[in-house]
């Protein structure tokens, strides 16, 4: 574990470092989301003010698209910077303060679902927020409207880099629980926390065509399927053009490098 102080400078050096990543005008960046006005004092929950303004700058910039069509475009040769809006948790919160916003805008979202969480066997998945979950019904009501897309965060949001973990039922039976309740469209995967194993991510690439992973740079049609790399949005994190079409968000490389070591 990289000791606080020199994690500060580490950040603090990737900052000033960042101008210098070449901006992209194409490729894929996916934006990873919790919370929006949820409450809490977690660094993953937004206020709607900051998180509204981030999705108009998608809206009026970007072609806007689920994860696994964009992934398909990126294939094709779009030639235009897409995002795909991705939610973790399958918090209540979703639905109530960040959906209306995506839907007012055309905003399609990828929601990653923890399986135990929504069925009412586990508590929350974020430690210290006692937050309710979504229903299946909820889901089902949103995938409705055409713009939502569901895709599989384990059955029990566990660490999946623990040696003790039945493996096969937090991403095989996960998968299969999701498709047969909400469709056969679940074709990705979100590793809780950002944290894998390479049991974890054979098993993963065994059930899922796409799986996303820390990191924070950009998709290109090189990118493979299984390794598709996010930009984790917190409340010290605002989002401006310049993050937006980075190569490559620096400080996020470094928390994703962080995060595995933990
Ligand atoms: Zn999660």
């Amino acid at each position: 574990m990289i000791p606080g102080f020199a994690a500060r400078l580490g950040r603090q050096a990737l900052r000033l470092a960042q101008p210098l990543v070449r901006p992209r005008s194409h490729g894929l960046r996916i934006l990873a989301y919790h919370l929006v006005s949820g409450g809490t004092d977690s660094a993953v929950d937004l206020d709607i003010g900051s998180f509204a303004r981030q999705m108009d700058l998608v809206a009026r910039l970007t072609v806007p698209v689920t994860l696994s069509a964009g992934t398909e475009r990126l294939r094709v040769g779009e030639p235009n910077l897409m995002v795909a809006v991705t939610f973790d948790d399958a918090f209540a919160n979703f639905r109530e303060v960040a959906w209306p916003i995506c839907l007012e805008r055309q905003i399609p979202v990828t929601l990653y679902v923890p399986v135990g969480f929504v069925l009412g066997e586990q508590p929350s998945p974020l430690e210290g927020a006692a937050l309710p979950a979504l229903s299946l019904e909820d889901i089902r009501s949103m995938q409705e409207t055409g713009l939502l897309e569901v895709g599989s965060h384990t059955w029990t949001h566990p660490d999946l880099r623990s040696t003790s973990l039945d493996l096969k039922h937090e991403i095989v039976d996960a998968a299969s629980l999701l498709r047969s309740e909400l469709g056969s469209s679940v074709s990705s995967f979100c590793y809780p926390r950002a944290r894998r194993s390479a049991d974890a991510e054979s098993m993963v690439r065994s059930c899922h065509r796409f799986a996303v992973v820390g990191g924070g740079a950009i998709a290109s049609p090189r990118t493979p399927h299984h390794r598709l790399q996010r930009l984790s949005l917190r409340r010290d994190h605002s989002l401006s053009v310049r993050t937006l079409n980075s190569a490559i968000v620096l400080e996020e490389a470094l928390a994703n490098q962080v995060r595995q070591l933990r």
